[in-house]
């Protein structure tokens, strides 16, 4: 079939018929509920840039798997140039969008995928990456979307996937037939996983012998039967469902929670059935390309925070403030150091013996540490710049109103050259940034807990031939 436009990709969601839950109500018309379109929009810019001209040579690269075009996004990396595109990609996106489009999480696990089933076949003699390899064939040749079922829920935080009370705490196979398997558990924190066309399943966490039941990973398409996608709350949600006071007026994110109530998966799409130790190499590959990730799309979303704030120094009449100057300074001075730790985990790429390419985890963790203290940073600044009409400007439905509107229109004037209501959206856009708790949040929890990310730095760090290096200055020879 080939590249999808965006237009193709938007009705190709139309032709699902996922079981969606949000607001205590069924969705039965995903992609023209307000909420779950501004979502999907997110992800359709990925769609649409690969149409850009501009766009096409970074967006675009040749399949040797299926000898076609391709979005990078169904691509697994096969040299350095490919994972550095992957964080372009994303910084363009995420300063087109200002919040998350969501098609990384797919494109994480198929990396992790197209490493670990190479490796657990050298090992056992299955035939996971052939069965791989033709999921990856019909994602390609379709230009699919998929989402990342990776986060269990996980229960009592102190007990072992065998320990729980409820075993279903962490996704689990239930029943192996001869035709496929069954498996029932909930995956949380499901980043557009309506906005998919496939949900990819892999394991939250190390697994040991005994707990072969939780070491499973498979994809199914995101309107199986069984599969319930519960959306959950964001901050500012029941904005895009009023239709009033969105501030990004295009594009959100949104995060169900994904209930596998006895999902039946036909054995071509299962890439690990109980083999225990390799559950650890897809959570850790997925997690680094993953971390890798953010730092694209994060930078570009800093990218929209500058613009949002040197936009409000010249509302607000501050343009000259030195302070403000110094403060956008370091707003993008976070960015561009998010952005190029990202580089720098690609750049230091290695070659994995499926021929996928594995950027470096330190630099990615180290990114993604960054990330979870940074953004949170740079949105104080780029509040702090702004003014307090962040936390509580009127609605446009009282801008709009005959009695009041002209009397707010007059006390929000900020500088005479900008127009009032320009001044307007720029906060609400501005609130959106910083208060959108589905997107704010992952910049801490995103690939996993800040505590994962720095034992990683820690287990993936040569930190031998650092206490070698010390010891040698001062002389001492053991
Ligand atoms: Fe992609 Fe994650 Fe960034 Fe969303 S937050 S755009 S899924 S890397």
């Amino acid at each position: 079939m080939g590249l999808m436009t965006k237009a193709e990709y938007i009705e190709s969601l139309r032709k699902l018929k996922p079981t969606v839950y949000m607001f205590g109500q069924r969705v039965e018309d995903v992609v023209d509920n307000p909420r779950l379109r501004a979502g999907i929009e997110a992800t359709g810019a990925t769609y649409e840039l690969a149409e850009a001209p501009e766009y096409r040579d970074l967006i675009v690269t040749q399949s040797k798997l299926i000898d076609e075009p391709i979005n990078r996004f169904n691509n697994p990396p096969a040299s350095i140039a490919d994972l550095v595109a992957r964080v372009k990609i994303n910084r363009l996106l995420g300063r087109r969008v200002g919040t998350c489009f969501q098609r990384c999480t797919g494109q994480d696990c198929l990396v992790a995928l197209s490493v670990t089933t190479y490796d657990v076949d050298r090992k056992y003699g299955t035939d996971y990456n052939k069965r791989f390899l033709d999921f990856l064939k019909h994602m390609q040749k379709n230009d699919l979307a998929a989402n990342a079922g990776v986060t269990d829920v996980k229960g009592d935080r102190s007990l072992g996937p065998n320990e729980q009370p409820d075993k279903d705490a962490y996704l689990h196979v239930v029943e192996k037939r001869v035709d496929g398997i069954v498996v029932r558990g909930a995956k949380c924190h499901q980043t557009g996983s309506l906005s998919a066309h496939e949900i990819i399943v892999l394991p939250t966490r190390a697994l040991r012998k005994g707990e072969e039941e939780f070491a499973v990973a498979f994809a199914v398409p995101s309107d199986t039967a069984g599969v319930i996608h519960v959306v959950g709350r964001s901050s500012l949600d029941t904005r895009e469902q009023d239709g009033c006071d969105c501030g990004n007026r295009r594009y959100s994110k949104y995060a169900p929670t994904v209930i596998f109530d006895n999902v039946f998966v036909p054995w071509n799409r299962v890439f690990l059935c109980g083999e225990v130790e390799f559950a650890a190499d897809l959570v850790a590959y997925f997690s680094a390309f993953h971390r890798q990730s953010h730092g694209g799309c994060k930078a570009g979303k800093i990218d929209c925070m500058v613009g949002a704030a040197l936009t409000m120094m010249a509302y607000n009449g501050t343009e000259k403030v030195g302070h403000h100057k110094e403060k956008v300074i370091d707003m993008i001075h976070r960015a561009e150091t998010l952005y190029g730790c990202s580089l720098a985990a690609s750049y230091e790429g290695k070659p994995m013996p499926s021929g996928t390419y594995f950027i470096d985890p330190v630099l990615a963790n180290a990114s993604k540490i960054h990330e979870g203290k940074e953004m949170a940073e740079a949105t104080r600044l780029m509040i702090d710049i702004a003014g307090g009409f962040v936390a509580d400007l009127p609605s446009d439905r009282d801008f709009d109103h005959p009695d009041v509107g002209p009397l707010l229109k007059k006390y929000l004037k900020g500088s005479a050259q900008a127009p009032v209501e320009n001044r307007i959206k720029m906060f609400r856009l501005i609130e959106k940034m910083a208060m959108e708790s589905a997107d704010t949040i992952s910049d801490i929890h995103g690939g996993g807990s800040p505590a994962a990310h720095r034992l990683t730095i820690f287990r993936e760090s040569d930190t031998q031939s650092k206490v070698e290096a010390a010891k040698r200055l001062a002389g001492i020879e053991d």
